[in-house]
């Protein structure tokens, strides 16, 4: 399988190369050169399969023989053997026709571990053949980072620096992240805001100048492609246990960045019979605005009790306009360049592909509230607030009455007790692995919201 940038302005690159880079040189995104298609007959085939066979069966294609089967096999086994679930994604029924996918059962408890766990342990199996070695560095506002640290920390190949705003995460999440233990990883708070730890990790990336001469800089943020593909499977695994390919399912999915439903996208692309992509945002709407008024404009950021989805601009959106511009990467370049300059549009027959597939609603924080407090009552199932958010969304835009709907729970609620208690509920517990995250010891390093103190600091603490 080749992979070709979203602004058609690189030669198609391996899975391993994309998997080694962030962003294409011409500053777009890897996307497959050409989706597998299952039979209905094949899909069938893998009812029943246990989560680590399924996810091999539909990821196998995309990578093809650049990694040994039995290479890839071990890794996935034990990438999924982190959850703390048998069935690594299980899926609970909340109504008549509504069902909640738990994203939760990794080691950081939100459904990041489902791409990072598998990442970093690819990273490690390319690098050791290549005898390479890489230095991550990432911005997070919270999941991303404990996830990424967490895949990471046993990389021989890796060192792992991860910026994060000081002062301006939920203690769980800073404790997630600085908690983690290994010689090779290192959490930076820095004095400022998270566009600022963005801006950093942005401006580092264009001149690596500052790393060791055998060293290159890796993104694991959404946009990294092995992260999209590991996502895939999880849509399969549930539609399966629903009835597919002989019953359609819908997903109503809580959405930041546009990877997670990205994936889901793919799904359908791929043959699995999903008749609705539900995206669910807060009150960030751009992407709501774009798919109800075909209004594509930013405004500005609000802060809410799902703050994995306080996102002006989706960055992998632009894998999907790439489709939706029928692969003219020119054309789609041309509307990069223009967005967030002027409100943007696409033609009345786009837009119509555009509602073919997608429906979305904006859930504030109040009513997020609301339907924690209402699931709970119902079915004594407590939501996190992205959760929630999902739930409502699906809610809201209904569908068909034979259809169900699937939300992704993407995190667990122990890490967003905030909207918990606002909701009027407890605080809940953290699972019993986590219970002593609070004695854990710290370990982070403050800096100041500067590039050179970042750089200087990973060119000291990057091994020899
Ligand atoms: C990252 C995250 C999201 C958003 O996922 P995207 O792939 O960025 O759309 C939603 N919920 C939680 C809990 C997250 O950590």
């Amino acid at each position: 399988m080749k992979y070709i940038s979203t602004r058609s302005g690189c030669s198609p690159q391996s899975f391993e190369d994309v998997l080694l880079t962030g962003l294409a040189p011409d500053g777009g995104l890897f996307v497959p050169e050409e989706l597998p298609v299952l039979t209905a007959d094949e899909i069938r085939s893998y009812q029943g399969l246990a989560y680590p066979e399924l996810a091999l069966k539909i990821i196998t294609p995309f990578i093809g023989d650049e990694i040994p089967a039995g290479d890839l096999r071990a890794i996935i086994e034990e990438s999924y053997a982190e959850f703390d679930h048998p069935e690594v994604a299980p899926l609970t029924q909340l109504a008549e026709n509504e069902w909640m996918l738990e994203l939760y059962h990794g080691p950081t408890l939100a459904f990041k571990d489902f791409a990072l766990q598998v990442l970093g342990r690819l990273l490690e199996h390319v690098l050791t053949r290549k005898d390479q070695r890489v230095v991550i560095l990432g911005a997070t506002s919270g999941d991303t980072g404990s996830a990424a640290l967490e895949g990471c920390r046993h990389s021989a190949h890796v060192d792992i620096f991860i910026l994060h705003p000081h002062g301006r995460v939920s203690d769980v999440q800073r404790k997630q992240m600085t908690t983690v233990t290994g010689n090779n990883v290192f959490n930076l708070a820095v004095k400022g805001n998270f566009d600022d730890c963005q801006r950093i990790v942005k401006a580092a990336f264009a001149d690596q100048s500052f790393l060791p001469t055998d060293r290159q800089l890796v993104a694991v943020n959404s946009i990294n492609w092995a992260r999209i593909l590991m996502q895939i499977v999880y849509y399969f695994s549930a539609a399966l246990k629903l009835g597919a390919p002989d019953q359609a399912v819908s997903f109503s999915v809580p959405t930041g960045n546009f990877g997670d439903i990205y994936a889901g996208y793919l799904a359908k692309g791929m043959g699995l019979p999903i008749e609705r992509l539900i995206v669910a945002t807060n009150k960030n709407d751009i992407l709501h605005r774009f798919i109800h008024n075909n209004d594509y404009s930013v405004t500005d950021l609000s802060e809410t009790f799902s703050p994995s989805m306080d996102i002006l601009v989706s960055s992998n959106f632009e894998r999907y306009l790439f489709d939706l511009f029928d692969r003219d990467g020119p054309t789609l370049a041309d509307f990069m360049g223009r967005f967030g300059k002027q409100t943007l549009c696409v033609s009345e027959q786009q837009w119509q592909r555009v509602k073919d597939c997608f429906d979305s609603a904006s859930v504030d924080d109040a009513t997020t509230c609301e339907v924690i407090a209402e699931v709970f009552q119902q079915t004594g199932k407590l939501l996190d607030p992205h959760t929630a958010v999902g739930v409502k969304a699906a809610r809201d835009c209904g569908g068909s009455a034979d259809t169900p709907i699937i939300a992704l729970a993407t995190a667990h609620p122990a890490k967003f007790s905030e909207a918990i208690t606002s909701a009027g509920l407890k605080t809940p517990e953290l699972p019993v692995q986590l219970q002593d995250l609070f004695e854990r010891e710290e370990r982070y390093s403050v800096v100041a919201n500067e590039l050179d103190e970042v750089t200087s600091f990973i060119k000291a603490h990057c091994r020899r």
